[in-house]
């Protein structure tokens, strides 16, 4: 990804820092492939240390006077950045779809409204960014503030990178925090263009957008001696790392992590509307890189075979092809090595003894498709929770069906892993599906339908899915507030 493309149709994009648009001080730049077309479709600053200095020192400077703007200020200034976003929406979706191979139709477009969604709930929150007061005595007058931490360093990943940057401007903002973000190497442009809506907006500053890889950029912002704030979306491995480093400064920090999310269909779940739910919730058409896909599928004995038919009846209907391209329903795998990462477990599946692969499987021949990274979605049936393939997170499009018979045996199989994202639940029965979301460990758990995030939501991770919760009015006052208790004696 280094270098010069040496292609003149090549744009070339800046960072923002303290307002102004910049190349990285080295000089370096970073190309972006469109992995649909495997073309170069762009050059961004390759951002260093320095970088990450002069961003934190403008972002510090600039928290001084944005702490003091009244939050309904800045909350109309949030609005105001979700019109523009609305105006913008295709032109937004198509940079999104052209960089992360996810397809215009099914994923670019919506995650583009959601992000506005997104502005235009926290900007309608600012005014609730209040504290208590508290009955301690006859003679104390007691109360709590909300107040804001300071310079937030936040570093996302590509997978849906403009509604991800959204999840953390937006809250951190409203509070009253400046923020440094550090865009995905493979996906920073459309969130560029949306630190640019940003900026027209906001005071200089407030909003300072790198690019650069993670340990040249992202390592040094993290570990930055000026920042108040870290929050990651990514690996649970990177995750780690970014707790270490919180750790030294016992710096407060949100993780955004890995998934490998269960979805239960119980026997009387015999409905076409499952199987939709289910294929929503494996986020198939998104090429399955998503944290919260419903990757290990675990159908009751008594309608296994059934739902199985119905669901590669549902799949083969789905059509992969240029992310770009109305008809696609399903774009791209992000890059070479992400390819073939997903590749190796569908060979891995198809070694697994007792396997046995119901549809996708490994490239095949198909001319229209030797473009770009494309998998068909792969469905391994007879699979057991030890697989590996049931046990990692392979942020690929290959689903595991588990059969079961017993409430308690799946509830246990679901909860055995080391994650904790997301749970999918299929049945008519209230008490069953309730006891199933009350048993889960998972932070988030749909019943009866399979579809992502809204602004509203608590979402968050259990066990190593991460720590905090983001989309959400608490999770705005627990992420990006800090409290303080003012206590007055009232008799003297
Ligand atoms: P990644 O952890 O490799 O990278 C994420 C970001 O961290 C990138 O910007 C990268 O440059 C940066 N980074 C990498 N190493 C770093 C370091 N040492 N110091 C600082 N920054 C560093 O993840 P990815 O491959 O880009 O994204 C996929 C992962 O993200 C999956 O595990 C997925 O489940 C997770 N994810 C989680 C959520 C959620 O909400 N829980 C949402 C989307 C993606």
């Amino acid at each position: 990804m280094n270098g010069s493309p040496g292609n003149q149709q090549v744009e070339q994009q800046l960072m923002l820092i303290g307002g102004d648009w910049v190349a990285a001080r080295s000089g370096e730049t970073l190309t972006v492939e469109n992995p649909g077309r495997r073309q170069i479709i762009a050059t961004v600053p390759r951002g260093s240390a320095i970088d990450v200095d002069l961003a934190v020192d403008r972002a510090l400077a600039a928290f001084s006077s944005w702490r003091k703007t009244a939050p309904r200020e800045r909350g109309r200034l949030l609005l105001s950045i979700a019109s523009e976003i609305e105006a913008q929406h295709e032109r937004l979706s198509r940079k999104i779809a052209e960089e992360t191979g996810n397809a215009l139709r099914t994923q670019a477009r919506p995650e583009v409204k959601i992000a506005a969604d997104i502005f235009r709930y926290f900007g309608g929150l600012a005014s609730e960014l209040k504290g208590e007061t508290l009955p301690l005595s006859h003679d104390l007058l007691s109360f709590t503030q909300r107040e804001p931490l300071g310079v937030v360093a936040a570093v996302i990943p590509w997978n849906a990178p403009f509604l991800l940057a959204a999840v953390k401007i937006a809250p951190a903002l409203c509070a009253g925090n400046t923020m440094v973000m550090k865009t995905a190497e493979d996906a920073p442009l459309a969130v560029l263009a949306l630190a640019k809506i940003c900026a027209q907006f906001l005071p200089p500053g407030t909003l300072n957008m790198l690019s650069g890889t993670g340990l040249e950029c992202g390592a040094p912002l993290l570990n930055h001696p000026l920042v108040a704030k870290l929050s990651f979306t990514g690996s649970t491995a990177v995750g780690r790392i970014v707790m270490e480093a919180a750790a030294k400064r016992i710096l407060p920090v949100s993780l955004e992590l890995g998934g490998k999310s269960p979805s239960i269909v119980f026997p009387d779940a015999d409905d076409d509307w499952v199987i939709e739910g289910v294929v929503a919730a494996m986020r198939f058409t998104r090429q399955s890189q998503s944290c919260t896909a419903g990757s290990r599928l675990f159908i009751h004995r008594k309608l296994y075979d059934s739902v199985l038919e119905k669901l590669v009846e549902a799949t083969s209907r789905l059509k992969v092809g240029d992310p770009l391209a109305e008809e696609s329903d399903v774009g791209a795998i992000i890059n070479e090595r992400q390819f073939r990462k997903v590749c190796g477990y569908i060979e891995d599946g198809m070694k697994q003894s007792g396997s046995k692969l119901l549809t996708g499987g490994m490239p095949g021949d198909d001319a229209s498709l030797a473009g770009g990274y494309y998998l068909k979605p792969t469905i391994f049936s007879q699979g057991t929770n030890d697989w590996r393939l049931a046990r990692e997170e392979i942020f690929g499009p290959v689903l595991v069906a588990i059969p079961w018979d017993d409430e308690d045996e799946v509830i246990k199989m679901a909860n055995d892993s080391h994650f904790g994202l997301a749970a999918y639940v299929w049945t008519h029965d209230i008490g069953k599906a309730l006891r199933t979301a009350r048993d889960i460990e998972a932070g988030w758990v749909q019943i009866n339908q399979g579809g992502g995030q809204l602004p509203g939501h608590s979402y968050g991770g259990y066990k190593q899915s991460g720590l905090g919760r983001e989309f959400s009015l608490a999770a705005m006052l627990d992420s990006f507030t800090q409290t303080k208790n003012v206590t007055i004696n009232l008799t003297r």
